[in-house]
C-alpha cells in the first residue's frame, strides 16, 4: 500500500484518526465530512495515497473508477437521486487535504458556479 505518514486521510484509512465511515470497498473507503456543507456531504477515498485526481487517473484510473462508482453507491445509499461530485485539485481551488477525495454533496438545492 502507498501511505504517507504524514496524511491526515491515510490516518483515516489506518484507523489512527476516527471517522464515521459509511462504506468500503477493496480500493475505497467513504466517510462523513467533519464541516458538511449539505445534509449529504461524504468524502470517498482510495486506500492508497495520491495527491489528487490527476495522479489518480494517471497511475491508476481502474482505482479511480471504483472511486467514482462508490460515489454513486453513497448518493443512492442516501437516498438522494441529484448530487454533486466534487474534486477540488490544487490549493488555488479549495483542496487542503493532498490525498486524492472525491466530495459527494446532495440533499439540497445547489447553485451555479460554485464559488
Ligand atoms: P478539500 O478542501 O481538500 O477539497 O477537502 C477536504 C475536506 O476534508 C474538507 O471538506 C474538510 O471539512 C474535510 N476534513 C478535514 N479534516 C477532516 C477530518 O479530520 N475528518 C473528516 N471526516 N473530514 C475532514
Ligand atoms: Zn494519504
Amino acid at each position: 500500500m502507498t501511505r504517507d505518514a504524514d496524511c491526515l486521510f491515510c490516518k483515516i484509512v489506518d484507523g489512527q484518526v476516527p471517522a464515521t465511515i459509511v462504506r468500503r470497498s477493496e480500493r475505497s473507503i467513504a466517510f462523513r465530512d467533519i464541516a458538511p456543507q449539505a445534509p449529504t456531504h461524504v468524502l470517498v477515498i482510495p486506500k492508497e495515497h495520491y495527491v489528487n485526481v490527476a495522479a489518480l487517473a494517471a497511475e491508476a484510473p481502474e482505482t479511480l473508477t471504483e472511486v467514482v462508482r462508490e460515489a454513486s453507491a453513497v448518493a443512492a445509499d442516501e437516498g438522494i437521486e441529484a448530487f454533486r461530485l466534487v474534486f477540488n485539485t490544487g490549493v488555488q481551488a479549495g483542496q487542503s487535504v493532498f490525498h486524492v477525495h472525491a466530495h459527494v454533496l446532495g440533499g439540497r438545492d445547489m447553485t451555479w458556479p460554485p464559488g
